[in-house]
């Protein structure tokens, strides 16, 4: 089974993800807990050609075909053979991160998104998780995190605002397998709300 978690960068997705994946082991449950972009050695390896050094490194294009690549290695090498095993994959980010970063925020190339996703990719999360909430607190959070690993400072607060819209346009668009949670709560309450769901979704 292959839950992903998304949302806007500070919106708690990387904790909710462990949270989860700590509240389901104790359960019993075989549980991968994977990241994107990353998650395999190789996948790993591109995460730092793409988030390392300025907005321009990369043109729109590149940078999609270098989260593609990523992609393909991580569901070859991490994702499929946990799944086949039997296990839980949970994955903080996955390809709807792709439809709104590469495929929006930086340059109009949805319908390229969807071509290599379908060419490359194929498959989608049975259950993802939208950890909405209000892009000046997620902002805040990002930067207080100051990690100054990558380039969403550059990002700013119109463009958080168009991510969070792009996010829950999806989970319409994808309404089958979308359950939206607000985050704009305390940690305890959302982690609680999200075991729910999981365990309501798992078979
Ligand atoms: O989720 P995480 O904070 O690890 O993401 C790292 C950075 O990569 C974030 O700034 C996010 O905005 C960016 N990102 C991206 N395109 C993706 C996934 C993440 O630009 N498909």
């Amino acid at each position: 089974y292959f839950i992903s978690f998304e949302g806007i960068d500070g919106s708690g997705k990387s904790t909710q993800a462990r949270l989860l994946a700590d509240h389901l082991r104790g359960t019993g449950r075989d549980v991968v807990l994977t990241r994107e972009p990353g998650g395999s050695p190789g996948a790993e390896e591109i995460r730092a050609l793409v988030l390392e050094g300025d907005g321009d490194r990369w043109s729109p294009e590149t940078e999609l075909l270098l989260f593609t690549a990523a992609r393909r290695d991580h569901l070859e090498r991490t994702i499929a053979p946990a799944l086949e095993a039997g296990q839980i994959v949970i994955c903080d980010r996955f390809a709807d991160s792709t439809r709104l970063y590469q495929g929006l925020a930086r340059a109009d190339l949805r319908r390229l998104v969807d071509q290599l996703h379908s060419l490359m990719i194929g498959r989608e999360p049975d259950l993802t998780i939208l950890i909405d909430m209000d892009p000046a607190t997620g902002l805040g959070r990002a930067l207080a995190r100051g990690s100054g690993e990558d380039r969403f400072e550059s990002f700013g607060d119109s463009m958080q605002q168009k991510i969070r819209q792009g996010f829950l346009d999806l989970a319409q668009e994808f309404s089958a397998r979308f359950v939206t949670v607000d985050g704009n709560r305390q940690l305890d309450a959302v982690a609680a709300d999200i075991r729910q769901i999981a365990e309501s979704w798992l078979p």
